[in-house]
């Protein structure tokens, strides 16, 4: 299925990388790595891999910088790996455009989640009409929401959110991102009326807000959108 998916590894804690190489080695992908943010923009370049595993402390360069680079010539998605003690990195990194995170120590089931995850979305983007995940719709050229039959009746603001969040399904969008994507670039820097807006589209798309089957919250850093068809 993923035979010929060539994934970059950029990471220079050799134990990590070794895993990181059997896993995929195991599931029939094809593996590059570096230990070096410059060899990886370089191998980038070069190779253009399917998906970019991406280590946040690097030797020779900050892990965003290399995402911050590797976004001015192209949209390979990036999966950050950070450890714990990185989280304001992560956010940042997110902002950047990196695609998602995976934190150290991490297992080969939530490795490959994230890796086909990303590949889905690569396959996805672009100028859909609709999105659905599980009984939850979006006509977009309608502005239609649905769950099941059911129409639901959304707010501008907050159809703006849900339709953001769709055509990233499966992607973390950070706080920071969805606001400024929403309320422009010179928006109060505060989650509140996010949230408060959050509040009230699970009232009305989920069945159980308090467990929500398509906008998840990642805590701390922003919301995503369910891509299970
Ligand atoms: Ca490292």
């Amino acid at each position: 299925m993923n035979q010929k998916t060539l994934v970059l590894v950029i990471e220079d804690e050799p134990s990590i990388a070794n895993f990181i190489s059997s896993v995929l080695n195991n599931h029939g992908y094809k593996i590059m790595s570096c230990r070096t943010g410059k060899e990886g923009l370089t191998m980038a370049a070069s190779h253009c891999p399917g998906v970019i595993l991406l280590d946040l402390g690097l030797p020779d360069m900050e892990g965003n910088e290399v995402i911050r680079i590797l976004r001015e010539r192209s949209n390979i998605p990036v999966i950050v790996i950070s450890a714990r003690t990185q989280e304001t990195d992560k956010i940042a990194a997110l902002d950047y455009g990196a695609d998602d995170y995976i934190t150290k120590p991490f297992g080969t089931g939530e490795l490959m989640a994230r890796i086909r995850t990303a590949l889905r979305h690569t396959i996805h983007a672009g100028n859909a009409k609709s999105f659905q995940s599980g009984d939850f719709r979006i006509d977009f050229e309608r502005h239609q929401v649905l769950v099941g039959e059911k129409n639901i009746h959304l707010t501008q603001i907050e159809y703006k959110i849900v339709a953001l969040l769709a055509k990233n399904a499966g992607k973390v969008m950070t706080y920071d991102r969805i606001i400024k994507e929403i309320w422009g670039p010179y928006a109060d820097n505060n989650n509140r009326i996010l949230r408060v807006n959050m509040v009230n589209i699970r009232r009305k798309i989920e069945i159980n807000p308090t467990e929500p089957k398509y906008i998840f919250t990642e805590i701390g850093i922003g919301y995503r959108m369910s891509d299970e068809d």
